[in-house]
């Protein structure tokens, strides 16, 4: 993939789907964001620049009907869960996305794709603005999906709605625009007051940030089908531009005690819990240990031995602040301090370490460069591996 130049310097744009802010805290979630981390760190270790947007799904029916549920406000659990989730990734190290736009502070761009996309003959109304999926050649081509298997996967996710007379004309179909409940947020449109569909969000939001096409679209592989399909297929019908993303990239999904962690089944690992019992950087190893398209299953005994490795490290690299005269005692952060510098500019990493990640992020290999610069005693290496692996996040 070729980078653009902009001002003089070449750059990629990214765009991840965020949290929807009710139960972001968790394992799960944490792979997916550690994941895009590590990617724009060994990108921009490589000196071109990431412009990464990640959007925040503070307008969706799971968010109102935990608020329901809980008997709280919609933006006040939002901002609430937003808060932890942006402290939970800080203390991950992570990179913080250069934008993370929030769907309701965003209606209006939101809204004038829906406009142009019913104006362009895209959409119909009924008791919604549906988007009519057939109107898009290769509807189901993203996820490889027959429509009996989209129709399925709707029905199973409780997306299907009503189809009919005065409802949608085909299961396929899906709203750009809606009516809101009572203790819903609504706003005005030609459409009636109500609130955009949940696909619609992401594409007016990447679009407003990254233009019209963009270079990685990425997000967990639960999003491939529907939320993904429908994104390209409309973006595609809004702009006339092949492709809306040059590359997707979905990340696996975590188990625990062999289901899929959920906040529904009560087997989440939150990432928390995950930090009471091993420092920052080793919780990042772990989550890197594993290949970033495989479903994987959380073990606490994996996340003791990645913090073992971790204990290792530091101790290695303390020495080597206090050899450089800089006596720094307790925290020790991965990506700075004595070494870094030539870490952090562009190819200054390790080839056999870089050949890992370049090939489609292989980071397990990755870690096991990561032990045998340990084992060498390369604290230049080390450094430098880790500033991508784990980011800025405490070795203690
Ligand atoms: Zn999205």
């Amino acid at each position: 993939m070729r980078p653009r130049l902009v001002r003089g310097r070449p750059e990629l744009s990214l765009y991840v789907c965020g949290v929807t802010p009710y139960d972001s805290g968790h394992m799960g979630h944490a792979f997916t964001f550690c994941t895009f981390d590590v990617l724009v760190r060994f990108i921009e270790a490589s000196g071109v620049r990431v412009r990464y947007v990640q959007n925040i799904t503070d307008v969706d029916d799971p968010l109102f009907e935990r608020a329901r549920r809980d008997g709280v406000g919609w933006r006040e659990l939002a901002d609430s869960e937003m808060e932890s989730f942006i402290h939970d990734m800080s203390l991950l190290g992570w990179r913080r996305p250069d934008v993370m736009p929030a769907v309701s502070r965003h209606i209006r761009p939101i809204l004038d794709a829906a406009k142009r996309l019913n104006a362009g003959g895209y959409g119909y109304q009924t008791d919604a603005l549906y988007f009519d999926a057939s109107r898009y050649r290769g509807y189901g081509r993203l996820s490889h999906r027959t429509r009996r298997s989209m129709v399925r996967k709707l029905r199973d996710e409780r997306l299907l709605g009503q189809v009919g007379p005065g409802a949608k004309q085909d299961e396929l179909d899906f709203p750009l625009w809606r009516g809101s409940a009572a203790d819903e947020p609504a706003w005005p449109s030609p459409f009636g007051p109500g609130r955009p569909g949940w696909h619609i969000e992401c594409s007016a939001m990447a679009m407003k940030y990254l233009g019209e096409q963009i270079d990685i679209h990425g997000g967990g592989r639960d999003l491939v089908f529907s939320h993904h399909e429908s994104e390209r297929a409309q973006s595609e019908c809004l702009t006339g531009k092949v492709p809306f993303a040059r590359a997707w990239m979905h990340t696996g999904l975590v188990r625990y005690e062999g289901r899929k962690m959920s906040k529904s089944l009560g087997n989440l690992v939150l990432v928390s819990q995950a930090l009471e019992r091993a420092p920052a950087a080793a919780v990042r190893l772990y989550l890197a240990s594993h290949g970033y398209r495989r479903d994987w299953s959380f073990e606490w005994s994996g996340l003791a031995k990645m913090a073992r490795l971790v204990e290792r490290i530091r101790v290695l690299l303390e020495g080597e602040v206090r050899g450089a005269g800089a006596p720094r005692p307790g925290v020790v952060v991965a990506g700075a301090g004595p070494g870094a510098r030539r870490g952090t500019a562009g190819g200054g990493l390790p080839g056999p370490f870089a050949a890992a990640l370049a090939n489609d992020l292989d980071t397990p290999s990755a870690i096991r460069e990561l032990r045998a610069a340990l084992r060498a005693r390369d604290r230049y290496a080390v450094r430098s591996m880790l500033s991508v692996l784990a980011g800025t996040a405490s070795l203690s």
